[in-house]
């Protein structure tokens, strides 16, 4: 059996601001071995149940966080990027479950640590077939996709309600209780890792028993809107073929399968 740990940052144990996870501040330097951990709670939990394969994708930043001297060594790291998955590269290797460590609420959720959507510099909203949407459900119906169903997240209380949304019967494992946008209760990384451990190894258990969340499933085609910051980003989005101009600052696309809407959307965040 092989699972994607796909991780991210803003959701990791007692990460509250952004000096916690820009590599430019003093302070990352802890987060990301807290990450490490966090990570490698998920990594044990996955091997102990069983997982034979477990690939972990980097997906914060540019992908180049994970302490990889740090990892568990039945673990192999994607980083580094872009990459043609990003957040879920490797999904397309014959993987059979995911889990997402470190997840965050999309944009405009209230009492949400480091809630944003992608680019907190340029992108507002999104929306996936006219329902408001964060990295959770966008990563989660790439992983669909290829019939990858997202078995655990951990993250603030508020990314783990966006998860079980969008992803009914998910194991979430909560690792602090926002009360703003940068304040939250964290549990300490010795009590959080070993929540982390116990929901991976549920989850895996359950799924070789054939009791997991469905595969998320979107439907084709897919119409993916974006709301940036200014103008000027919708003005450089809206350059590239297919993009209709909505409004403003919104700008939207249809793509024929979620993996190519993912790519347009990543494409137009980049050029906005
Ligand atoms: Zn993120």
């Amino acid at each position: 059996m092989k699972i994607l740990i796909a991780v991210d940052m803003e959701g990791i144990t007692g990460v509250v601001e952004w000096k916690h996870v820009e590599s430019t501040h003093a302070e990352y330097q802890r987060f990301r071995r807290i990450m490490t951990a966090d990570v490698n709670a998920a990594v044990s939990g996955a091997a102990e149940a069983g997982a034979d394969e477990i690939l972990v994708a980097d997906g914060h930043g540019y992908a180049k966080n994970i302490l990889i001297e740090e990892l568990d060594s039945r673990a192999r790291i994607n980083s580094g990027s872009p990459s043609p998955f990003s957040m879920v590269q490797g999904v397309d290797t014959g993987v059979h479950a995911a889990f997402f460590i470190g997840y965050h609420a999309h944009m405009s959720t209230e009492k949400a640590v480091l809630a944003h959507t992608w680019s907190c510099e340029r992108v507002s909203n999104v929306w996936l077939n006219g329902k408001i949407v964060g990295e959770i459900g966008l990563n989660a119906s790439v992983c669909g996709s290829f019939g990858v169903p997202v078995l655990l997240l951990s993250g603030d209380q508020a990314a783990c309600n966006e998860a079980q949304e969008w992803i009914p019967g998910i194991e979430v494992v909560p690792v602090k209780k926002a009360s703003g946008r940068y304040s939250a209760e964290c549990l300490p990384p010795g009590v959080s890792q070993p929540l982390i451990h116990q929901a991976a190894m549920h989850a895996v258990t359950k799924f070789k028993a054939g009791r997991c969340p469905a595969p998320l499933q979107v439907e084709l085609p897919v119409r993916i809107t974006i709301e940036f910051l200014n103008t000027a980003q919708a003005d450089a989005a809206a350059l590239l073929p297919n993009f209709d101009r909505l409004d403003g600052r919104r700008v939207g696309f249809q793509a024929e399968s979620m993996p190519a809407a993912y790519r347009f959307f990543r494409a137009a965040v980049s050029l906005a």
